[in-house]
């Protein structure tokens, strides 16, 4: 049997989260906290995520 799911844990809020299937460098946003997440590695169906910062620049002066 194989799973088609695969579970992690959101970095920032711990939420438990259960994603289709999806290959390492995707991104997914965490539904708790709305945080952009990526995938850094997938280890036996267990996601390790890693948070995109999201660089605000300010270009006025
Ligand atoms: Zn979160």
């Amino acid at each position: 049997m194989s799973t088609a799911v695969l579970t992690g844990s959101c970095p920032e809020c711990e939420t438990d989260l259960t994603v289709p299937e999806m290959v390492e460098g995707e991104t997914l946003s965490c539904p708790e906290c709305m945080l952009t997440l990526r995938i850094e590695g997938i280890t036996d169906g267990r996601l390790t995520l890693e948070m995109v910062e999201v660089q605000l620049r300010d270009w006025g002066q």
